[in-house]
């Protein structure tokens, strides 16, 4: 890394995760260089002539951020790992003044062996079941692709009961991949709806809270764990498998079982390569165990409330740390007492949304300040396009009610 310029990381994809990102590394005096289409969000939250235009599929585009950048990250998993694994093993050629070329080999954090690992949600929970810390997942099985899979389906069906979950197991986000299977007349509309993907089947997991946890995971150089620190646990609410509400602390979850969520979330993390922020999903059960469902090795929409909450050290603020190997923090808590995050989602018209966005902007209240993120993205029915973060003077349930107006009209648009 050059003395007399700002570090720069290279991020592969350019959302709100990178637009947050961006924000986080301004006052840092930290550089991102986006590789995404033109203006996308974060692109517009930074202005740098290092940004790259195209898709962040592209390997070719990928080694033209690498030429340029002393780090590279992800916003998104869905990457090709095979183009960083090759990077960070051989470098890329970069063009010298004088003409000559030199190899430039910028580290890849999260690991692309963690990348790789996270895209599979199959192989991902295998690995964290068979790992020495024996993680709780579901129970998984395969699902045979071709004429097999109704057989297999069957087999899953006598394996597990109804319902239970069918899962893609690369590229789904928002439950975009997941078919829940109520019973054998759903085999072929699942079939249909997941057609052409590598599936497996999931248990059902009868859970009465889903909680999620972000840690901060540490490595020197030579990738030995420094360390593995845990945000405070949070509650999220999916609907219709999006994530739509997030409370901090959790509703009606004791404090052992938050810290249990902290402490799983870290031997979960433990078990992976690489630096940067992770979020932990975990379902919790009717007699108080943690399941784990899914790790995303990147910030993450359960970890917004932190720009607010835990400003010293934001989620965006921690994976910049991270990846530069700078340091963080032992232990991470909030400086308010209670966190609402609500994401703005898009509505059945393009402009639904705005209401919210005006209740936001005029809320003024000694117990209850009002944060809103917009994303400059174009708004679809149930797309993220921004979210507002609440926080409270005392008890989430205190801030809940004073919310309500606001928790109300996110319902509304999503009707
Ligand atoms: P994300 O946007 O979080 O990446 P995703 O597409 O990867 O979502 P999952 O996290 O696998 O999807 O599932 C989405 C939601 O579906 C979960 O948060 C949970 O509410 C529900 N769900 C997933 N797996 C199960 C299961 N085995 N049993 C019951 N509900 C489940
Ligand atoms: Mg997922
Ligand atoms: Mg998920």
């Amino acid at each position: 890394m050059p003395e007399n310029r700002n570090p720069v990381i290279g991020l592969l994809g350019g959302g709100q995760l990178g637009r947050m990102l961006c924000e986080a590394a301004n006052p840092l005096g930290i550089d991102i260089a986006i590789l995404d289409e033109e203006n996308s969000p974060a692109k517009q939250a930074h202005n740098t002539n290092l940004h790259v235009t195209g898709s962040f599929k592209d390997p070719a585009r990928i080694r033209e951020l690498a030429a340029q950048s002393d780090f590279l990250s992800v916003e998104i998993e869905h990457v090709e790992t095979e183009v960083l694994e090759d990077i960070e093993e051989n470098g890329v050629e970069v063009k010298q003044a004088d003409g000559s070329t030199k190899t430039h080999r910028p580290p890849v954090h999260p690991s692309w062996r963690t990348i790789r690992l996270i895209q599979d949600k199959y192989l991902q929970k295998e690995h964290f079941r068979n790992s020495d810390k024996a993680i709780p997942i579901a129970d998984q099985v395969a699902i045979a692709s071709g004429p097999d899979a109704l057989i297999s389906l069957g087999n899953a069906a006598t394996k597990f009961g109804f319902p239970f979950m069918l899962k893609a197991r690369k590229g789904s986000y928002d439950g975009r991949g997941n078919f829940k299977v109520d019973s054998e007349a759903d085999f072929e509309a699942a079939v249909q709806a997941l057609g052409g993907l590598s599936l497996y089947a999931e248990k059902w997991a009868p859970f009465v809270k889903e909680l999620a946890v972000m840690v901060i995971r540490t490595e020197d150089d030579k990738g030995s764990l420094k360390s593995c620190v845990a945000y405070p646990a949070v509650e999220t609410i999916h609907e219709d498998s999006i994530c739509t509400k997030v409370f901090m602390p959790p509703r009606d979850v004791s404090e052992t079982i938050c810290e249990a969520a902290k402490k799983l979330a870290t031997e979960v993390i433990s078990t992976l390569w690489g630096r940067g922020v992770f979020a932990v999903e975990m379902f919790v059960l009717e007699d108080g165990s943690l399941m784990v469902n899914e790790v995303a090795p990147r910030p993450h929409n359960s970890g917004h409330y932190t720009i607010e909450a835990v400003p010293h050290m934001s989620q965006y603020k921690a994976q910049i740390h991270a990846v530069l190997d700078l340091p963080v923090p032992s232990k991470l808590t909030s400086r308010v007492p209670s966190a609402i995050m609500l994401n703005i989602l898009g509505g059945a018209t393009p402009s639904a949304h705005l209401k919210l966005a005006e209740l936001a902007r005029d809320a003024f209240d000694d117990d209850m300040d009002v944060y809103l993120h917009l994303y400059n993205k174009a708004s679809k029915p149930g797309r993220k396009i921004g979210h507002i973060t609440l926080t409270g003077t005392s008890t989430i349930q205190d801030l809940e009610a004073k919310a309500k107006p606001f928790i109300d009209l996110v319902d509304q648009i999503r009707q």
